[in-house]
């Protein structure tokens, strides 16, 4: 409760989120607005609309001011938030609602008639309208209401649905009768009751709902702080989130990490495609960027970014998924900013290692584990395996979540004897770093010998022509599997032949790509992962 409050009691007056739309309109709140708004909303959902500590609530909205706001309103107010892809079908959000048992949802307002189908069989019984225009002043709120209809993005309100601003005032009315404040609310909250069901990515998979405590969030936020909090300045930075924050990594940033040191967090909407970005780089000093390879990849093949790199850059973070050499290098070089590649999972509430800030970044390791977690390498029978050999990450700490959400199977398998089995491949240099060689899921095996997509990726993309490459696995009479791969071209006039010999130069021969699919682009998720599982398919249907 009060962890969230922390930039409100020392910089009230300072900026906390901004939001900036494609169109360059931008707005901003303050660490004291975020407090007075997120207390009401908090009345609202235990006073007014009488949920009992414990619930769930479900946000589904792109990155706007409300999202944080609503965030801290439902665990301010002793309630379990739940994030939803904005860009889930009818039937994912569904599922997630259901699996939840949520029972308010904030959903931006753009569904109209799927809402339906959304909240069947769920326990959904109130409704709350989101929209990007919200908790703007007014003037600005008319503009942005006036450019989203001329895109023909205009909502389509539901009688059943509240507006914000209605949810705001009733909240303030019931705060009135409470002279102790939100602090009532959060009070008799225990800390090892889940305060967050974060659902996984689904990168491998359908998505899990992963438990997490007040204590997990707690812990995993002091570990970073304590880790490298030195670095920012308190009241000085501005981060830009990109990421989607119904994902643990943006979630984690925008609404603990930051507030620590009352970080300005500017909120981008829909980073698609990356030219919606060039207002917020050009209006708002950023010096903080976290964000995934594909993103700091991307962002260097936009003109604008690459003519004007932002010149206050200070800190750029990786992760969820490998920063490629190529990738850390050219970004380095064009921006004069270091990218630091942490380590972590949603099982274990975000990170779990990461590299000390300051200090130069052997490439490939992703730092040691962060104080209070041990890490552990096993092989297939649960042996640790001997330093220096790969074997499957193993995590035990305080930031390890309670477990999945109606899933005691899954959950069972995957934290024994309060050891988290991540599913991820690592190998523990002299020093202690780690590296995470892959996930396990998508080794792929020739004639016997392993092969981890992520090191040809790496290859592949150094290769000046070749803008993104992804590998995977695909069946083999002769070798049991073998190896493909997607690339972008950089260069319009690569072909198969360079592809190749740049393989052969760098890779041995079990390793080296059969044969390669030039794509217009990747699949990839909101957060930026790229979806082997749908090249695997499309690989698949192109044999057939
Ligand atoms: P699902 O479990 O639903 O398939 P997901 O595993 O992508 O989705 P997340 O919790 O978002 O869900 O991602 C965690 C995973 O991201 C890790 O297990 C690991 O495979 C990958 N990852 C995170 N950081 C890194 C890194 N620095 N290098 C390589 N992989 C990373």
């Amino acid at each position: 409760g009060p962890l969230l409050d922390l930039g409100a009691e020392v910089f009230p007056d300072r900026p906390a989120y901004s939001v900036v739309l494609p169109n360059g309109a931008h707005a901003t709140l303050s660490f004291a607005e975020v407090k007075a708004y997120s207390d009401a909303i908090a009345f609202y959902l235990r006073r007014v609309a009488g949920l009992p500590p414990g619930t769930a609530v479900a946000v589904m909205a792109p990155n706007c001011l409300a999202f944080p706001v609503v965030a801290k309103g439902i665990i301010k107010a002793g309630l379990i938030f739940t994030g939803i892809n904005p860009l889930y079908t009818p039937r994912e959000a569904q599922h997630q609602l259901a699996d939840s048992r949520a029972r308010v949802l904030f959903i931006i307002d753009l569904f109209g008639g799927a809402l339906d189908q959304i909240l069947a069989d769920t326990a959904v019984t109130r409704v709350v309208r989101l929209s990007l225009a919200d908790l703007m002043p007014v003037a600005k709120a008319v503009l942005v209401r006036t450019a989203l209809r001329l895109k023909g993005l205009a909502p389509k309100p539901d009688r059943r649905t509240i507006p914000l601003d209605t949810l705001v005032r009733e909240g303030r009315r019931a705060a009135a009768d409470e002279p102790a404040g939100v602090a009532a609310l959060f009070a008799d909250r225990p800390v090892d009751e889940p305060l967050l069901y974060q659902y996984t990515s689904g990168t491998t998979g359908r998505s899990k709902g992963a438990a997490m405590s007040e204590r997990n969030v707690i812990a995993n936020a002091s570990q970073t702080h304590h880790h490298n909090g030195e670095l920012y300045e308190p009241g000085v930075e501005t981060g830009l989130v990109v990421m989607p924050l119904y994902h643990v990594m943006a979630l984690t940033f925008a609404l603990i990490q930051a507030p620590r040191t009352a970080m300005h967090c500017v909120l981008a909407p829909q980073p698609r495609p990356l030219s919606n970005l060039r207002p917020a780089f050009e209006r708002f000093d950023i010096t903080v960027l976290p964000g995934i390879n594909t993103l700091f990849q991307a962002l260097m093949t936009e003109p604008w970014f690459a003519d004007r790199p932002p010149d206050r850059l200070k800190l750029c973070l990786s992760g969820a998924a490998p920063l490629q050499k190529s990738t850390r290098e050219r970004w380095e070089t064009m921006t004069g900013c270091p990218i630091y590649e942490g380590y972590g999972l949603t099982e274990g509430t975000c990170v779990v290692t990461f590299p000390k800030l300051g200090e130069p970044q052997r490439h490939g390791t992703v730092g040691h584990p962060l104080p209070g977690t041990e890490i552990k390498l096993v092989d297939d029978t649960g042996q640790v395996v001997p330093r220096g050999r790969p074997g499957e990450v193993v995590v035990r700490g305080p930031q390890v979540v309670l477990g999945y959400l109606n899933q005691p199977d899954a959950t069972g398998e995957t934290i024994r004897d309060g050891w988290l089995h991540t599913g991820d491949i690592g190998v523990i240099d002299e020093d202690g770093a780690l590296r995470i060689v892959d996930r396990k899921k998508d080794m792929i095996i020739v004639s016997g010998f392993n092969v981890y997509p992520a090191e040809v990726e790496d290859v592949l993309a150094q290769l000046p022509g070749v803008a993104q490459a992804a590998v995977i696995g695909v069946p083999s009479e002769a070798t049991g599997e073998a190896v493909e791969a997607f690339v972008v071209k950089a260069d319009p006039a690569l072909d198969e032949a360079a592809v190749l010999r740049h393989c052969t130069a760098h890779l041995t021969n079990y390793k080296r790509p059969r044969r390669v699919h030039f794509v217009a682009d990747l699949p990839k998720s909101p957060v930026g992962k790229i979806l082997r599982r749908q090249l695997r398919d499309q690989a698949g249907a192109e044999r057939s």
